[in-house]
């Protein structure tokens, strides 16, 4: 860190995801308008300009309007060629038929991007990474980007740092074979990372869960007609996964998958069940595949003094809105640091709440995912839910307040305290019990 001035605030973000680029900016915008020094480097191991996943942070790359609008307070505009598709319909297919949540505002409206600079094999030439984008823009505003992974990140001998630094003892963080000292260390390493040794710090990532995700390749007419600007949620046997998602994509399709249980051989036969062959077609062209793993639940000592982990590698939310998390915990993080200060201290009195509270949300996320279950196996279940979306008259208002539930349950526009709230209502309740009654009445008498 050379030229860095004695007074300067020197921070290394680890890690150059969503998160970590959304830190530095941050925490950029906020030294300049306190009139403070920072000197940010930003070690990302990988290049999102290469195609497949060395270039990829492997995601399905959805991404809500509630984030689009926080990018205005980082002056961030979203590049067009960046937008894939836009979605406004949720289709869940159920053993009774397709359920389909649409947009509830017109504000509410839905982009797929590429993290990466696209696919391995058959990617257009001009599609635009999303990473690429937020990482360039924090490097145009100051930040300097080292393109090389983290080894190493150890606590320094005490003493040898200005008055003006927050913590009391520099930190090295190793890359390369070199050191260097900082007084932040921005853990932002995601959860499929290479985390570095950390010696000094008792930091533990979050557990985890499997994913299997894939690109298909249909071209951009087909993708139009068999998916339309719809996302598509199936529930397969459990033996294959916990569910399965098709997301549209410009020319292509990608596929999610919790849970696979056999990692691509559950993907060959998602992709042979017949609700999804009747949407997709046999013909498909996989064209990209990875198993990565997603983060379900919180680290442990993900704070500490010149330490704070930001993004999956402290809290997200599950399952849901994973880029919307890392901005929020980022920016909340950098916050803290520049108003603050950079102790455990600081970062425990105004960073922590937030992450628990992302976590104490996740608790009752469980809980409503437990219908999941319920869903595959009580065939009275996904039928009552029909009977509830396509109410009229009176209950149309039930059927509103259903399909604002089912729009929050898939793309995490709503915290899952708000959606246990808007599925308890005594209206909604009554309604389902009185349609699970009339479901299984009427398989009894048909
Ligand atoms: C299959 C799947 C689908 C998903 N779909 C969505 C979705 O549609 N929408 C959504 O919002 N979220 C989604 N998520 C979640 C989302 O991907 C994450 O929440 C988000 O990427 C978190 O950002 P991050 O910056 O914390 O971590 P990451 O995006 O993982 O970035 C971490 C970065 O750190 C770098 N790094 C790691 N270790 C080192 C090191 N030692 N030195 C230097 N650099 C290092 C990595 O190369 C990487 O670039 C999905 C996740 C999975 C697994």
């Amino acid at each position: 860190m050379s030229g860095a001035g004695a007074g300067t605030l020197r921070i290394a973000v680890v890690g150059g995801g969503p998160a970590g680029s959304f830190f530095a900016l941050f925490a950029l915008k906020y030294a300049r308008l306190a009139g403070r020094e920072v000197a940010i480097t930003i070690y990302e191991g990988k290049d999102f300009r290469q195609f497949g996943q060395p270039g990829c942070n492997m995601c399905a790359g959805i991404i809500p309007a509630s984030v689009l609008a926080r990018f205005d307070e980082l002056d961030l505009k979203l590049r067009p060629e960046l937008i894939l598709s836009r979605v406004n319909t949720y289709s869940l297919h159920t053993s009774a038929g397709t359920l389909h949540a649409s947009q509830p505002d017109p504000a509410a409206h839905i982009i797929s991007v590429y993290r990466g600079a696209g696919p391995r094999y058959g990617h257009p030439p001009d599609l635009v990474s999303f990473d690429q984008m937020v990482i360039e823009e924090a490097v145009a505003r100051g930040a300097r980007l080292r393109r090389s992974l983290v080894q190493e990140i150890r606590r320094g001998e005490s003493g040898g740092t200005s008055p003006q630094r927050t913590s009391a003892t520099p930190i090295e963080v190793t890359s390369g074979g070199e050191s260097e000292p900082y007084d932040l260390v921005v853990l932002a390493t995601g959860v499929n990372g290479h985390l570095p040794a950390l010696r000094g710090f008792g930091y533990r990532p979050p557990p985890t869960s499997p994913m299997c995700q894939t690109e298909l390749y249909l071209g951009s007419d087909e993708v139009q007609r068999r998916l339309g600007a719809s996302v598509h949620i199936f529930l397969p046997p459990d033996e294959v996964a916990t569910y399965g998602i098709l997301i549209p994509k410009g020319p292509f399709v990608a596929v999610s998958l919790l849970h696979a249980r056999s990692q691509m051989r559950s993907l060959r036969q998602f992709l042979a069940q017949d609700e999804v062959t009747a949407v997709l077609g046999t013909q498909v062209r996989q064209v990209c595949g990875c198993l990565p793993r997603i983060s379900v639940g919180l680290a442990r000592s993900f704070v500490d003094d010149g330490l704070v982990a930001v993004g999956d590698a402290s809290a997200t939310r599950l399952y849901k809105n994973g880029i919307g998390s890392a901005l929020a915990t980022a920016e909340r993080a950098a916050w803290t640091a520049m108003h603050r200060g950079c102790t455990r201290r600081d970062f425990l009195a105004s960073y922590v709440p937030l992450c628990h509270t992302i976590d104490s949300d996740n608790w009752i996320g469980r809980l409503l995912f437990l219908e999941v279950p319920v869903l595959k196996r009580v065939g009275a279940m996904p039928r009552a839910h029909h009977r509830l979306a396509t109410g009229n008259g009176r209950q149309r208002e039930v059927s509103e307040l259903h399909t604002r539930i089912l729009w929050g349950m898939f793309t995490g526009a709503y915290s899952y305290r708000d959606l246990l709230r808007m599925a308890t209502s005594p209206n909604l309740v009554l309604q389902l019990a009185l349609a699970v009654g009339g479901s299984i009445l009427q398989k009894d008498t048909s």
